[in-house]
């Protein structure tokens, strides 16, 4: 991520986003950020002039030490800069949390989806000017519209549901992989990645044994097992969630090929 910022002075990729703003082609400019709380002080410290950031906030990676959603949100805070929230139900993860948590957001909110708490927790932040919220077919577009119309904050109540739900999913063992796909291009096994992890989750976060298996065979074909990587770390070297793949992929071995 630092190397990346180094290339923006080098190519003067700063001055070129306000040379066009200010013939009028760009009307806010802001960029997209995967790294921690110490470089993005650094980075909106020396260019005041960055009029948003794109940042991955979740309520289950608010405390994460990889993602570090809270303390981005917080220093994008303190430098004044408008947020667009990336990854608010966690590459489709939160709209099918663990069990315990699905009960608690149903035992509040019968008839409301697990979708919805996790991007109304977001979109109840300060500071908030979009949330990208990937809806991939008409149902989830009518569920986000849904609360989204006429958008109400979390209340007290709300709010200490959902510090409930990190706290189980802050004990929970799945893989926190949001299924952006970015580590298969260089993998020279062409291993699934996202779907091995998908497929551990099933077992991990639900229990679902049968299914868990059912899902790496579909995933996981002959010269591409998660045992035939070669730990050559290029997926590691991508992945914006900072992921030990390798130690996953061990893992599903030790779950799926023993
Ligand atoms: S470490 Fe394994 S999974 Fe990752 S790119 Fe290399 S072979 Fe593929
Ligand atoms: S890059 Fe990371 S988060 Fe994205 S699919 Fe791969 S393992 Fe998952």
């Amino acid at each position: 991520m630092e190397n990346n910022y180094t290339k923006y002075d080098k190519f003067h990729i700063w001055d070129f986003a306000q040379e066009q703003k200010a013939k009028g082609l760009i009307k806010h400019v802001g960029f997209s950020y995967h790294s921690g709380p110490e470089l993005l002080d650094r980075l909106l410290t020396s260019h005041p002039e960055v009029d948003f950031i794109q940042l991955q906030i979740n309520y289950a990676d608010w405390e994460n030490r990889s993602v570090t959603s809270r303390a981005n949100y917080e220093v994008a805070r303190k430098h004044g800069v408008s947020i667009v929230v990336m990854e608010p139900v966690k590459g489709g993860t939160l709209a099918n949390p663990p069990k315990e948590v699905r009960e608690l957001f149903r035992q509040y909110h019968p008839d409301m989806s697990c979708a919805s708490w996790a991007i109304r927790f977001v979109a109840s932040l300060d500071g908030i000017i979009t949330v990208l919220s990937g809806m991939s077919n008409v149902e989830q577009m009518q569920d986000n519209l849904s609360y989204m119309k006429n958008f109400q904050p979390l209340n007290e109540e709300e709010q200490e549901i959902i510090r409930q739900a990190q706290r189980v999913i802050g004990k929970s063992s799945t893989v926190p992989c949001t299924a952006c796909h970015y580590c298969l291009e260089g993998c020279p096994r062409q291993i699934q990645i996202p779907s091995i992890f998908s497929a551990m989750n099933k077992q991990l976060g639900n229990g679902q044994i049968d299914e868990a298996r059912t899902a790496y065979r579909a995933s996981a074909l002959p010269g591409h097992f998660a045992s035939d990587c070669i730990r050559c770390r290029q997926c590691e070297k991508v992945c914006p969630q900072h992921l030990t793949i390798t130690d996953y992929l061990k893992q599903a071995v030790e779950m799926f090929e023993q």
